[in-house]
């Protein structure tokens, strides 16, 4: 099957008691047995819930994997890795990576005694260099949030694999329409569905997907035994969502397009970062491994302070000024004051992360009005 009829079909059947074509919402915490251990193989619901079964088995088959866990939201999806890892392991991940996924690493679990090291990844051979003889785990994010670099996901699976050390790669500003990490060698792929699988800012989802039955199997008992499970109406909300996931995300991706060049052109704008235009540095790898450059646009101003960002953040009214990204409506964010705030100024610095760096999550409304919005504000 294609991504689109995956999309549509995947897991999915009509409901064997009433024939409901869509999938039902198993509002229940519990299910009858007929006698003690005798059961239709749900017990309790944090255990198994049939909404998030027929979820679980359409996100495995969108991501070319063997099985998917889903989580209560992107972050417990991540707790869940990160559990895999004992004290003193050492995760090194990329080094402009989402504000909430380096907050849980340093924070949460650096008092665990897991250590954590953000590095260079767009260079295979750099990656190799920097392994230590702790480092047990591979954290990838690619593109990235919010400087839209690409990491080369098949040359460093493969120094992982090399070494046997886990990776994991976020796709969530790809999706898994853009691109597939367990086909370029990935162990995990993580998503917050929150983001363009569930698209419609309504829900806060998390899923992992794999190829491994045994590492599936070691992820579902912390997904049962540490207990962050999605509720089934969220499973249902993302269910959803997925049926247009194609669609949308290709939508939005010809508009990321449009407004990419009209970024490029204005005369207040000094930079823009989007992996489709041909002198961004990661071009190459981006064409090789995704299927469009993706519906994230990130600029910077040639008056580089924060007032002059705030200015244009606050003159939108098509593009919300909202956290978050990936659902059918455009939305402008200031990283550096709303998602990456959990991160040290110096640190966002030597990524470029300026204090006037805007980013835009581009819906899928029409590109002349999202142009004439963005053209009002710059002015
Ligand atoms: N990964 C990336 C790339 C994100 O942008 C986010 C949230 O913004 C997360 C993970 C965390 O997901 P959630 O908010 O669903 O916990």
């Amino acid at each position: 099957m294609k991504f689109a009829t995956k999309a549509i079909h995947a897991g999915i059947t009509p409901d064997p008691s009433t024939g409901a074509v869509m999938t039902p919402i198993f509002q229940t915490s519990t299910y009858a047995q007929e006698s003690p251990g005798q059961h239709k193989g749900y017990e309790y619901a944090r255990t198994q819930n049939p909404t998030r079964s027929v979820l679980e088995t359409n996100l495995a088959a969108l991501e070319n994997g063997h099985a998917a866990i889903c989580f209560a939201s992107g972050l417990a999806a991540q707790d869940a890795v990160t559990k895999l890892l004992q004290t003193g392991d050492e995760i090194v991940a990329v080094n402009d990576l989402y504000g909430g996924s380096y907050r849980q690493m340093v924070r949460v679990y650096g008092q665990w005694g897991l250590k954590s090291r953000f590095v260079d990844m767009y260079n295979a051979e750099n990656v190799e260099r920097e392994l230590s003889a702790d480092t047990k785990m591979l954290w990838i994010e690619t593109p990235t949030n919010p400087m839209l670099n690409v990491v080369d996901i098949e040359a460093v699976c493969a120094v992982a694999r090399k070494h046997g050390i886990l990776t994991c790669v976020d796709n969530t500003f790809a999706s898994p329409y853009l691109q597939n990490p367990l086909d370029l060698g990935a162990d995990i792929v993580l998503h917050s569905a929150t983001k363009y699988i569930g698209g419609h800012s309504d829900v806060i989802h998390g899923c992992l997907i794999v190829k491994d039955a045994e590492l599936a199997a070691r992820l579902r008992f912390l997904q049962n035994a540490s207990g962050a499970v999605p509720a089934p109406m969220d499973c249902f909300l993302v269910l959803r969502g997925i049926k247009t996931l194609h669609l949308r995300v290709q939508r939005a991706c010809e508009n990321a397009e449009a407004i990419a060049h009209f970024l490029k052109s204005h005369p207040k704008v000094a930079k823009v970062y989007w992996p489709g235009f041909p002198d961004h540095p990661n071009h190459d790898i981006a064409r090789r491994q995704m299927r469009l450059f993706g519906a994230m646009v990130s600029f910077d101003l040639h008056e580089n302070t924060y007032e002059a960002a705030e200015k244009i953040l606050s003159g939108t009214e098509l593009f919300t000024l909202a956290e978050s990204l990936g659902g059918v409506e455009s939305l402008i964010g200031h990283p550096a004051s709303m998602t990456h705030a959990s991160i040290p100024r110096e640190a966002r610095l030597k990524v470029g992360l300026t204090d006037s760096l805007v980013r835009l999550s581009i819906g899928v409304e029409d590109a002349d009005d999202l142009i004439a919005d963005l053209k009002a504000t710059l002015g």
